[in-house]
């Protein structure tokens, strides 16, 4: 738990209450502006209207959503959720996602597509490869610790640009410019040499994927959270081919 500042003066209280943007806002995204319509509303006009599922509050809920979103995205049944004038407006006064995803910077790979979500829906945090530093530390921390958020997907995917030019300067030998050298130190320890080619890039997404999802997880204050029940961290992985998201155990 983070320590709550009851002074309402105060720079801390300011801040979290900026960012969080107050009960209120909450209550009304949880309840009635963005509640249950009938599952009719699947078949409407893309941006159509509000959700047509309650917002999920626990991991297990949220893991659905996203599955749903997907099936929808790979199917071309995409519903475009949270878009409209009212969804707007009612987002000025807060913000509650029900999960926050950490996937990579490919621009094939845009979480809210892919799982067909909508404004305030997802906190997404993006970096290539999905790799960890202190600001991608920080702002999962963030979404998890001050906005509640019960569900962390780390979502690798195939034919990942990070991990391919990771494995490949690893068999070389050379080193990747400024920066970009930074990312593939992060991903070599992760490298599969028990294969070749495509297969050891391959192995090592998924590798890769399963180091962040742990790290995360081992994060003192997230891990807290898993133990009461709050949280759950867990990989997945977007096939190009098929448009799938998928569970990497
Ligand atoms: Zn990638």
């Amino acid at each position: 738990m983070i320590t709550d500042d009851t002074s309402p003066t105060s720079p801390t209280t300011a801040r979290r209450a900026l960012l969080r943007g107050g009960m209120a806002g909450a209550v009304t995204l949880g309840g009635a502006a963005l509640g249950t319509a009938p599952s009719s509303a699947a078949t409407g006009a893309p941006g159509a209207g509000p959700r047509t599922t309650p917002r999920p509050g626990t991991a297990e809920a949220a893991l659905r959503e996203l599955a749903a979103g997907n099936r929808r995205w790979r199917t071309f049944r995409e519903r475009h959720p949270d878009e409209t004038p009212a969804v707007r407006r009612s987002l000025t006064t807060g913000q509650q996602p029900f999960a926050l995803v950490l996937g990579c910077i490919d621009s094939r790979v845009p979480p809210e597509l892919v799982f067909d979500q909508g404004l305030g829906d997802l906190m997404t945090v993006r970096s290539a490869g999905e790799v960890l530093d202190e600001a991608v530390l920080g702002s999962v921390a963030y979404g998890v610790l001050e906005l509640d958020i019960p569900l962390v997907v780390v979502l690798g995917h195939q034919s990942c640009g990070a991990v391919k030019a990771t494995v490949q300067a690893d068999l070389t030998g050379t080193s990747l410019p400024r920066h970009i050298q930074y990312l593939a130190d992060q991903i070599t320890p992760y490298i599969d040499r028990t294969k070749e080619g495509d297969a050891r890039v391959d192995s090592t997404i998924d590798a890769t994927i399963r180091a962040v999802r742990s790290r995360l997880a081992a994060e003192p204050d997230l891990a807290a959270k898993i133990s009461a029940g709050e949280l759950a961290v867990v990989g997945a992985r977007y096939e190009l081919t098929t448009q799938l998201v998928h569970r990497i155990a």
